[in-house]
């Protein structure tokens, strides 16, 4: 790992809340119009059963147009939140494409990656994507899979830990 910094990279496509959950996580508070164009990183330390892991987290943001150098800034992380929106079936669409450029930054079919549902506070005839389908491609992925809102602080802290245990087992296991 990069000297002692866990790296996590947010990822996903546009509007689906990678600010909200980064800044909720960084934060705690939610944070409603944070500048789409945007790409910044936090440092936080976050303790799992009295292990302090520090963090850097980087919080992106999607443009086709520079899809290279988003494989470049994919390059430095540790593990991934790959995030879509439960109201945005089009995004839900996009996440194989995160998925392979992950995949292939990394140049490895395992990588720690996180497979989250964002805003789940919404009520359920705004939902595009379902539950199981959201299951579903986390089970292809072999990933687990996390059901979040930024905005109600739902399983933020969750993701979060999720990921950092995974990238825990990913370096053990090497
Ligand atoms: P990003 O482009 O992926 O960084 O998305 P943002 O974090 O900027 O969020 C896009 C929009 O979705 C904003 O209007 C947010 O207020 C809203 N949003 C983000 N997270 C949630 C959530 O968990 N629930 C709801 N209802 N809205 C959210
Ligand atoms: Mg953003």
């Amino acid at each position: 790992m990069s000297d002692e910094r866990m790296v996590i990279i947010v990822a996903g496509p546009g509007s689906v809340g990678k600010s909200a959950i980064t800044l909720q996580f960084i934060t705690q508070t939610f944070v409603q119009d944070h500048d789409p164009t945007i790409e910044e990183s936090y440092q936080k330390t976050l303790t799992i059963n009295n292990k302090t892991f520090p963090l850097e987290i980087q919080d992106t943001a999607g443009q086709e147009e520079y899809s290279t150098l988003r494989s470049h800034n994919f390059r430095a992380g540790n593990g991934f939140l790959l995030i879509y929106a439960v109201d945005n079936r089009k995004g839900f669409e996009e996440i194989e494409e995160f998925r392979k450029e992950i995949t292939r930054a990394k140049d490895c079919d395992n990588v720690p990656i996180v497979l989250c549902a964002n805003k789940i506070d919404l009520p359920i005839k705004e939902h595009e994507v379902s539950k199981k389908e959201g299951q579903d491609l986390a089970k292809n992925y072999q990933v687990p899979f996390i059901e979040t809102s930024a905005k109600e602080v739902i399983n933020i802290n969750e993701a979060f830990q999720s990921i950092v245990k995974l990238v825990v087992e990913n370096e053990q296991s090497k």
